[in-house]
This record gives C-alpha cells, sequence and structure tokens, in this order.
C-alpha cells in the first residue's frame, strides 16, 4: 500500500511563502520512493500559485488539497469554496472533519459527513479526519466517539462514489485533539489501539476495500518520531501541522 505523507499548512504562508516552500519541498523529495505519495493541504489563497509552481514543470511527486469546502455546487455561501473551484485551483485533495474546523468553527458530525460525500461525489479525494478531546479519553469514550465520527463522517460515501476505486480517494486521519499542535505525542500503543478500532470499523463498513484504506496518524508528528510512527501496525501516512511548515523538516518526515 502506497503511503500517504500529508502537509497542513492551516492559516499560514502568503503565496510568494507557499511558491518557495513548495519549489524547496519538490527538490528535496526528488528521490521520494514509489511507495510514498505526498500532499500539500495549503490555505486558499495560495493553491493556484503552488498549481502552477507544481504543474508548470510537470511535477507530480507533489499533490495539492483544500482545508476545506462547502457541499453545494455554487451559491449565496459567503466565505465558502466549492469542490469544483478546489479543483479548477490545481487541487486533486480535500481535508474534511480536522478537529479545529470542528472546534472552532462549529461543524457537526452531519454536516461534515454531507461534505466528504459531496467531495468524493464531484471528484476530489478525501482526507476525513476524526479523534477524540483528552476528556472523551479519559472518560473511557474513545471507541464510541471515533464509532460516532466514522459512521456519520462516511454516512453518504457508500452511494457517492464507485467502489472499487475508494481506497485511492479515501484516506482517514485518527487525530487525538490533545496530541495536535501541543507537541504531545501519542504514543505507539495508543495509536494502534486507535488505528485497530479503525480498521475494524473500515471493515464492517466497506467489506471489500476497508483493508486497503489508508488510516493517516495526525499529532505532532515529527522527523524525529516519523519513523517509528509509520511502521506501526495500520499505520499507512501521517498527516503533519507544524512540522510541514518548514520544506526540509517536512521532507524528512515523509522520507522517515
Ligand atoms: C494537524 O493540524 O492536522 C496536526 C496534526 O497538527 P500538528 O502536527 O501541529 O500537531
Amino acid at each position: 500500500m502506497q503511503l500517504l505523507m500529508a502537509a497542513n499548512w492551516k492559516m499560514n504562508k502568503t503565496r510568494a511563502e507557499a511558491v518557495d516552500t513548495l519549489n524547496r519541498l519538490d527538490t528535496l523529495l526528488s528521490n521520494l520512493g514509489a511507495d510514498r505519495e505526498c500532499v500539500v493541504f495549503a490555505p486558499f489563497t495560495a493553491l493556484a500559485a503552488c498549481a502552477e509552481t507544481l504543474g508548470g514543470n510537470g511535477r507530480a511527486r507533489i499533490s495539492l488539497g483544500g482545508q476545506n469546502c462547502y457541499p453545494a455546487k455554487d451559491g449565496a455561501f459567503t466565505g465558502e469554496c466549492s469542490p469544483a473551484m478546489l479543483l479548477d485551483a490545481g487541487c486533486a485533495w480535500v481535508l474534511t472533519g480536522h478537529s479545529e474546523r470542528r472546534a472552532i468553527l462549529g461543524e457537526s458530525d452531519a454536516f461534515i459527513g454531507k461534505k466528504t460525500a459531496f467531495a468524493l461525489e464531484n471528484g476530489l479525494k478525501v482526507v476525513f479526519c476524526i479523534g477524540e478531546t483528552l476528556e472523551e479519553r479519559d472518560s473511557g469514550q474513545l471507541a464510541a466517539v471515533l464509532e460516532r465520527q466514522m459512521r456519520e463522517g462516511l454516512a453518504g460515501v457508500g452511494d457517492a462514489i464507485s467502489a472499487p476505486r475508494l481506497p485511492e480517494l479515501l484516506a482517514v486521519a485518527y487525530e487525538p485533539v490533545w496530541a495536535i499542535g501541543t507537541g504531545r505525542v501519542a504514543g505507539p500503543k495508543e495509536i494502534v489501539e486507535a488505528h485497530t478500532l479503525v480498521r475494524s470499523f473500515l471493515n464492517q463498513r466497506f467489506p471489500a476495500q476497508g483493508k486497503d484504506l489508508r488510516i493517516l496518524y495526525g499529532g505532532s508528528v515529527k522527523s524525529e518520531n516519523a519513523g517509528e510512527i509509520i511502521r506501526l501496525d495500520n499505520v499507512n501516512g501521517v498527516l503533519v501541522g507544524g512540522a510541514s511548515l518548514q520544506a526540509e523538516s517536512f521532507s524528512r518526515i515523509a522520507l522517515a
């Protein structure tokens, strides 16, 4: 299975900064193996410039993604961006369900489910994020929370897209909220436990493809811990925030 190494730049970088980071990243990843796929989730304002930087030179080591989309083709949705707009800006991917959008923007499981299905139906690949808060973990709700987020977040997917291609189009990122941006990475036991739960849900939900869907880990991944994390059972890549902002540190992770 090809590992998916994903960078989430969040609300960082002007166009010039994004292009500079991407150019350096592309050079640093010149010997990226065929067993790795890289995607950069850049801010909306830098997407077209990033696409030109990559596409202009015919380079395909890195794909682009948007950090959000709205589940409608067009219309009166001020501040939002449709899947067609992301495709037009050069994106292949979109993120859904990120914990910052759940917590800060108040996105519900049902709304995230609509976005995930709509994005897939409209030609984008999706990294769908899930993860528990510390309170939920400490009160024994890990399995219930992940199960609810996946059940509702993936509710429309079966009908939305052609089943055989699902493993190429959809990845699930397990990102414990308490490990995002905190420097506190989940331990190997915690990661394997959660990824095993995710895999068994996916196997039930998608009997033919569940075993081939990629499950990424996210939460304070750095070059120092990436190698160990990607070799754990049922870990098929990483989603990286802070350590993806510098080309040098993200390249070390992508090549780990
Ligand atoms: C993220 O935003 O998805 C993330 C995992 O952030 P960080 O790597 O900074 O914890």
